[in-house]
C-alpha cells in the first residue's frame, strides 16, 4: 500500500508546476487528491493522469470561494497550499497594487485556506498543512525579489505559528522551501529575457548540485524534532 492509502488532501494551485507534481505523488502514493486551481483546461488534463484525482476550480483569493469549496469537504488530512506569484524588482519598482496582490495570493490564500480547513482537522485530532514557501524568504536575500521573499517569509512565520497553536490538536504545520525548479511559469519568466540560453545557463550555474531526483539535497538541515525548536 502507499503511504497515503485512505487519506485525502487538498492541494491548491495544482493544474501545473510543482502543485501539479504534488498531487501526481500524493495520487501514487494511494492518497484521493482534491486537486484545484483556476486553469479549467489543465486541470481536466491532470483529471486525466490519475483516477485517484478529483478537480475543482478554485481562486484562493476569494474567501467566499474557498468558503464554499470547504464546506462541502468533511474529511480532510492533508492541505497543500501552493498558490504563488514572483514579483521581479527592488522595494523601488513594486507600486502599492502590486505589494497587495502578491501578499493577497501567497499570503492571504494560506489564511483563507487554513481557517476553512483546521476546524477540520482539529475534530478529527490529526492533519498536515504543508506550504509552499522558497528560499527566496527569511533563509536567503534573493535579488530582485523583494516583495516575493518578503511573502514567502510570511508563509514560514504563519505556519511556525500555527504549528504551536495547533500541535495539542494533533495538527502538523510545515513549508518546504524550493531553490529553482523548472516549471512552465519559471520558463516564462526566462522567455521574458533577452537570451534564453545565457538565462538558462544562469539558473544552472547558482546550482550547487544538479540532480537525480534526491540528489537536489545536500548540505541542509532538515529539523524534524516533535516541535522541539519551533
Ligand atoms: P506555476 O507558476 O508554474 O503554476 C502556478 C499555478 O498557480 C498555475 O497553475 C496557476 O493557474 C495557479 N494560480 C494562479 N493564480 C491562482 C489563484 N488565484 N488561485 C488558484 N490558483 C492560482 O508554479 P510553480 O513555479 O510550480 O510554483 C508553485 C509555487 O512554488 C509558488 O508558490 C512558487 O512561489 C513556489 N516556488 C517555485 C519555485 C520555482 O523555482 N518554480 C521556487 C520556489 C518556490
Amino acid at each position: 500500500p502507499g503511504k497515503l492509502e485512505g487519506k485525502v488532501c487538498v492541494c491548491t494551485a495544482s493544474a501545473q508546476g510543482i502543485g501539479k507534481a504534488v498531487a501526481l505523488a500524493f495520487a501514487r502514493e494511494g492518497a484521493q487528491v482534491i486537486a484545484t486551481d483556476i486553469n479549467e483546461e489543465k486541470l481536466k488534463e491532470l483529471a486525466a493522469e490519475s483516477s485517484n484525482i478529483t478537480v475543482q476550480v478554485l481562486d484562493v483569493t476569494k474567501s467566499d470561494a474557498v468558503k464554499a469549496f470547504a464546506e462541502k469537504i468533511d474529511k480532510v488530512d492533508v492541505l497543500f497550499n501552493c498558490a504563488g506569484f514572483v514579483h521581479n524588482g527592488s522595494i523601488l519598482e513594486t507600486s502599492e497594487e502590486q505589494y497587495d496582490f502578491s501578499f493577497d495570493l501567497n499570503v492571504k490564500s494560506v489564511y483563507r485556506m487554513c481557517t476553512q480547513f483546521i476546524p477540520k482537522m482539529r475534530s478529527a485530532k490529526k492533519g498536515s498543512i504543508v506550504s509552499i514557501s522558497s528560499v527566496a524568504s527569511s533563509i536567503k536575500g534573493a535579488p530582485n525579489r523583494c516583495i516575493y521573499g518578503a511573502t514567502k517569509a510570511a508563509i514560514i512565520g504563519m505556519s511556525k505559528a500555527m504549528a504551536s497553536d495547533f500541535i495539542k490538536d494533533g495538527i502538523r504545520v510545515n513549508c518546504v522551501c524550493p531553490g529553482t525548479i523548472f516549471t512552465p511559469s519559471l520558463d516564462s519568466r526566462i522567455r521574458d529575457l533577452p537570451d534564453y540560453d545565457e538565462a538558462i545557463k544562469g539558473f544552472m550555474a547558482r546550482q550547487p548540485i544538479a540532480s537525480d531526483e534526491a540528489s537536489y539535497v545536500t548540505g541542509q538541515e532538515f529539523v524534524v524534532d516533535g516541535g522541539w525548536s519551533m
